[in-house]
C-alpha cells in the first residue's frame, strides 16, 4: 500500500472548534436528543430582502461569469466610500479588494506579509484562524492575554512586552470574538505608538464594526493618525447584513499590498461570486434599517444572556460591548472548560464553546453565540442552572 506523504506544512494547519462542536451536537440530534446550539458564529436572521432581490436581479441580467480578481469597480467603489467616512480617511478603490468571506482576507493578509521565522502578535484569545494560518505560513505566533479586568482591550505596555526583532505583524480583532470587549481609542493609539517606532504592520480585523450595543462608537485601527500606509483593515458581509453563506468580504490596504492580496485570491479562487458582488453594493448602499433592527435585536438577547449567566452560581459575566458573544468566567467552578463544554453537551444538550478553543488564554471561560431566539437562550440557561445547581453543590 502507498502511503500519502503530505507536506510538513499541513501540521501546523489548525481547525476551527465551533464546526467540531455543531458536528457532535448534530450526531446527539439525530439520535434523537434536544440540542441547544451556542456554539456557532452565525446569524439567524434572514438576509435582507432587498439584498436578495439585487441578487436575483443580477442574475436575470446574465452578470455570471468571472469579474475582476480584486472584485467589480463599482463595490470596491461603494465600499471605499463607505470606509472613508466611517473612518474619517481617503480611501481609494485601487486599494479595496473584494475577498471571498473576510477569512480569505486574513488568509491572503497573513500570507503575504509574513515570512517564515518571522513573529505575530495576537492579543488571544482571539478567533482561531488567526494562529492557524499564521503557523501555516511558518510565522511563530506570540500571544499577549486580554484581559477581563481591562474589558479586553490590550495596552499599548502589554504589546510592547511581546514585541522583538522578528515582529512583523500585530493582528487585533475589535470588536472582538470571543469576548465581545472593544479596544478604546487610547489603547489603539498606544498600539500605533509602538507599530510606528517598531516599523510594524497591523492587520485589523473589524468584522463586527455594527453589532455594537449602548450607543457606542466603534473605534477603528484606520481612524489612528498615521495608520493608513501600516494597516491592512479587514471587513465583510457575514455578520452585519447576516450573509455568511454569500462568501464576501473586503480588504483596505496600501494599493502594493491590495494587489498583492487581489493575486493570491486570483490565484486561489479567481475572484469573488459575480453576483453576489451586485448584492453587496445594495447592502451598503440601502439596507442600514435593516441593520439597525437586527442589532436592536441581539441587545434584547444580550441583556437575557447577560443577566441569565450571572444569575447562574460559579458563572460571572461582565456584559459584552458589541458582538453576538457571551464570554463568561467560569473558573469558580474549577473544573476545565473543555471538560465542562462537553458534559454541557452530553448531559443537558447545551452546545458552547470552551474558551480554549480561542487559544490557552481562554481557559476559564466559555463562549456562547446569542444569535439565537431569547426563548433558546432562556431554555439554555435553565439547563445550565439546574445542571450547575445539582453538580456543583458548593459554589
Ligand atoms: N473574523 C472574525 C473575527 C470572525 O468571527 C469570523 C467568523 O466567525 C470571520 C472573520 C470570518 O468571516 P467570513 O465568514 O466573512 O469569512
Amino acid at each position: 500500500m502507498i502511503t500519502l506523504r503530505l507536506a510538513n506544512r499541513m501540521s501546523r494547519l489548525g481547525t476551527e472548534g465551533a464546526f467540531v462542536i455543531l458536528a457532535k451536537a448534530r450526531e446527539l440530534e439525530r439520535k434523537g436528543r434536544s440540542v441547544l446550539h451556542f456554539e456557532i458564529g452565525q446569524p439567524d436572521f434572514p438576509t435582507p430582502q432587498n439584498i436578495r432581490e439585487a441578487a436575483k436581479k443580477a442574475l436575470d441580467e446574465g452578470k455570471t461569469g468571472y469579474t475582476p480578481s480584486a472584485g467589480i469597480h463599482e463595490l470596491r467603489e461603494v465600499v471605499a466610500e463607505y470606509i472613508s467616512e466611517s473612518r474619517d480617511v481617503d480611501v481609494h478603490p485601487d486599494e479595496v479588494v473584494i475577498t471571498v468571506g473576510a477569512k480569505m482576507g486574513i488568509f491572503a493578509a497573513i500570507l503575504a506579509l509574513v515570512n517564515s521565522g518571522e513573529e505575530v502578535i495576537i492579543p488571544s484569545p482571539a478567533y482561531p484562524a488567526y494562529e492557524s494560518v499564521a503557523r501555516f505560513v511558518g510565522g511563530v505566533v506570540k500571544t499577549v492575554k486580554l484581559r477581563e479586568e481591562r474589558n479586553f482591550s490590550p495596552s499599548g505596555e502589554e504589546i510592547a512586552s511581546a514585541v522583538s526583532d522578528k515582529t512583523r505583524v500585530i493582528l487585533i480583532n475589535t470588536p472582538c470574538n470571543p469576548t465581545g470587549g472593544m479596544y478604546t481609542r487610547e489603547d489603539l493609539e498606544d498600539i500605533y505608538e509602538v507599530v510606528r517606532r517598531k516599523d510594524l504592520i497591523v492587520i485589523s480585523d473589524e468584522i463586527y464594526e455594527h453589532i455594537i450595543f449602548d450607543g457606542r462608537k466603534h473605534e477603528s485601527a484606520l481612524s489612528i493618525s498615521g495608520a493608513k500606509e501600516r494597516t491592512i483593515l479587514i471587513g465583510g458581509f457575514s455578520k452585519s447584513w447576516s450573509m455568511t453563506g454569500w462568501r464576501l468580504g473586503w480588504v483596505v490596504a496600501p494599493k502594493e499590498i491590495a494587489e498583492k492580496i487581489a493575486n493570491i485570491q486570483l490565484n486561489v479562487a479567481s475572484c469573488p461570486v459575480s453576483f453576489a458582488q451586485y448584492a453587496a453594493i445594495e447592502a451598503i448602499k440601502n439596507s442600514w434599517d435593516s441593520v439597525r433592527e437586527m442589532v436592536r435585536e441581539y441587545q434584547e438577547r444580550r441583556d437575557i444572556i447577560h443577566e441569565g449567566i450571572n444569575s447562574i452560581p460559579g458563572f460571572r459575566m461582565i456584559k459584552p460591548q458589541a458582538t453576538f458573544y457571551a464570554f463568561p468566567n467560569v473558573m469558580k467552578l474549577g473544573i476545565d472548560s473543555k471538560m465542562l463544554a462537553d458534559i454541557l453537551l452530553e448531559e443537558v444538550g447545551v452546545a458552547l464553546l470552551p474558551g480554549t478553543f480561542f487559544g490557552r488564554e481562554g481557559e476559564g471561560y466559555l463562549r456562547m453565540s446569542f444569535a439565537t431566539s431569547k426563548e433558546v437562550i432562556k431554555e439554555g440557561i435553565e439547563r445550565i442552572r439546574s445542571f450547575v445547581k445539582e453538580r456543583f453543590l458548593d459554589v
